[in-house]
């Protein structure tokens, strides 16, 4: 068999499993990007690659490919795949029933466990995503504050409930234009949109309407347009500017929390938002997110105030036990210690491959969280990141993928390492990049 061949045969039953999944669902998937629409124009035709199982830093495939995992379910996955101890957990509970809809001792235990850490939660409550969390704590900001508008960056993602699936404009603040159908203009007139990491075009809209804004949501390290890092004292002023106007802060910690610091975001950069909202990590990879903040702001929530929220399945005892175990063995392990040193060298061994073949990238990191934008110029807002090589990314994914490194199917995504990315591992993966950066190089 020549290159090619080996190729297309190595994925034939992800193929098949794919052209199913197409027939009875919406691009064959329940979440646009595994579709791999967007390294499609890598070169070879590609299909998703439909996976069997998940051990450590591994992911199989049902063709009995192994990848070296840096989607890692887009975040959750910390300890990597099935680990021992949240495997443990979750069986205890399968064995004793897994939702009641009364309350459980294992809910406030992680309630307990959230709000010992996280030192701007005084209270949480538990949802079932991240978007649901985001959703909630913006009703609650605008019920605390009696003030309709929210004020998010370009290129943040807070989930996809209406009033924030709002696109990017460019230039300054531009109101919110709905970036899908179906989000009616009059709910997202209400959102505002500033670049990331721009302070003077935040104080301008403040100025302007500061007395009808009800919240600033932002991701403290932006990670969903690649990883892009608050510059310099960012999150400080932003904190005295909602102050100023009586503007609450909300940080989307959806993907932060847990992640870089047991503490989040906020306990890394020493700055105290009113409400947080968590998910990913703190599930360990099951359905579970929260917000919490202030004790005076959670106490409006229902039943305790009047600002209605609810969840048939909200922190049922499989997401809790799983998110239990996974933070009990981020608190009492050196993990973060681990997941710093292992993604420094991989993001060390990434400059230096990219710098051999003669291919500029911009590298991001905050401990496991790593971006990496093939451009010429730093990564500091939505804008500079869309300015990127996308096709150079494309044909670099799908040289990893066929090296055995799975990669998220998209340029605008942070890759996330987990404890069980060892040395072998990561030395295993710059091995690959070697290559794909020299076929990047060929390319162009
Ligand atoms: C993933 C993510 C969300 C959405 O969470 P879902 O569980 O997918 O609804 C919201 N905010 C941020 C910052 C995220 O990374």
């Amino acid at each position: 068999m020549n290159e090619e061949q080996v190729k297309v045969d190595r994925y034939a039953k992800s193929r098949d499993a794919f052209a199913w999944a197409k027939e009875v669902m919406p691009g064959g998937v329940n979440s646009p990007v595994r579709a791999f629409k967007s390294v499609a124009g890598g070169g070879d035709e590609i299909v998703p690659v439909t996976v069997k199982s998940g051990k450590g830093a591994m992911v199989m495939d049902v063709d009995g490919n192994e990848y070296v995992d840096y989607v890692l379910s887009y975040g959750p996955l910390i300890l990597g795949h099935a680990p021992e101890v949240v495997s443990a957990a979750m069986s205890k509970v399968m064995r004793s029933g897994w939702t009641f809809g009364m309350p459980t001792e294992v809910e406030t235990q992680l309630a307990q466990l959230v709000t010992d850490v996280v030192p701007s939660v005084d209270v949480v409550r538990f949802v079932n995503s991240g978007t649901e969390a985001v959703m909630s704590a913006i009703r609650l900001a605008r019920a605390a504050t009696g003030r309709a508008k929210v004020i998010k960056c370009t290129g943040c993602y807070h989930g996809h409930s209406d009033s924030l699936l709002v696109q990017a404009g460019s230039g300054a603040t531009t109101l919110g234009v709905p970036s899908s159908p179906g989000v009616p203009e009059a709910i997202t007139q209400n959102t505002l949109l500033v670049p990331f990491n721009d302070l003077v075009a935040l104080d301008a809209v403040l100025k302007e309407q500061g007395d009808e804004v009800a919240c600033f949501v932002v991701e403290p390290i932006a990670g969903n347009m690649g990883c892009v890092p608050p510059q310099d004292d960012y999150l400080e002023v932003v904190r005295e500017l909602c102050d100023r106007h009586g503007v609450l802060l909300i940080f989307d910690e959806v993907m932060t929390g847990f992640r870089v610091d047991l503490g989040c975001a906020q306990k890394l950069y020493g700055v105290m938002p009113d409400l947080t909202c968590m998910g990913k990590v703190i599930g360990g990879g099951l359905p579970c997110a929260a917000y919490g903040g202030r004790e005076d702001l959670m106490r409006q929530v229902a039943p305790d105030g009047p600002m209605y929220q609810a969840g048939t399945l909200s922190g049922n005892p499989l997401a809790m036990a799983a998110g239990l175990a996974t933070l009990e063995v981020l608190r009492d392990t050196d993990a973060y210690g681990v997941l710093e040193t292992q993604t420094a060298s991989l993001e060390l061994g990434m400059k230096q491959a990219a710098s051999d073949a003669g291919v500029s990238v911009y590298t991001t990191r905050v401990g496991s969280m790593f971006g990496m934008f093939f451009s010429d110029k730093p990564v500091y807002n939505y804008e500079d990141a869309t300015a990127c090589r996308v096709d150079e990314y494309a044909i670099f994914f799908q040289s990893m993928l066929h090296q055995g490194v799975m990669l998220a199917p998209s340029a605008y995504e942070t890759w996330f390492t987990s404890t069980q990315h060892d040395e072998s591992v990561i030395n295993m993966t710059i091995d690959a990049a070697a290559v794909a950066f020299k076929k990047v190089a060929g390319a162009v």
